[in-house]
């Protein structure tokens, strides 16, 4: 795991979620995308080295719907920049962590993806990501 790529964010209302933010960063998103895939909307915003991806549900059966229906709203996951997913995968499988999304898809933001289940690594849900190059 090379750094922290992106810090995930659920929020119910992307719109209201995007003028706060935008008031807290002083700048725009760089990037609005949704993910059919996974049934989110997504606003990315670039602070330094980092990121904050803003997640919404699309519909009521998302991962998202899901989260704030059970915690509410707040941080979701942490994203671990990787150079090779697939080996970081199996290296971390053979660690005993769980992988939920094996094998890794394609997400937001021109990235390769995969989850870990939080249960395998202490209540955080981390996601790898590999730039597609
Ligand atoms: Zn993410």
């Amino acid at each position: 795991l090379k750094k922290i790529e992106h810090i995930g964010i659920a929020v119910k209302n992307i719109t209201d979620a995007n003028a706060v933010f935008e008031a807290l960063f002083d700048q725009p998103a760089y990037k609005s995308e949704v993910v059919d895939s996974e049934n989110v909307d997504t606003t990315f915003y670039q602070i330094g080295d980092t990121k904050i991806e803003l997640l919404s549900a699309t519909s009521s059966d998302s991962a998202i719907a899901k989260f704030i229906d059970k915690k509410g709203e707040g941080i979701h996951h942490i994203a671990f920049e990787v150079d090779d997913i697939i080996s970081e995968i199996e290296r971390l499988k053979s660690k005993g962590f769980k992988i939920i999304t094996d094998p890794p898809k394609k997400g937001a933001d021109n990235k390769i993806i995969a989850f870990l289940h939080p249960k395998s690594s202490n209540g955080v849900l981390i996601e790898l990501c590999q730039e597609i190059k």
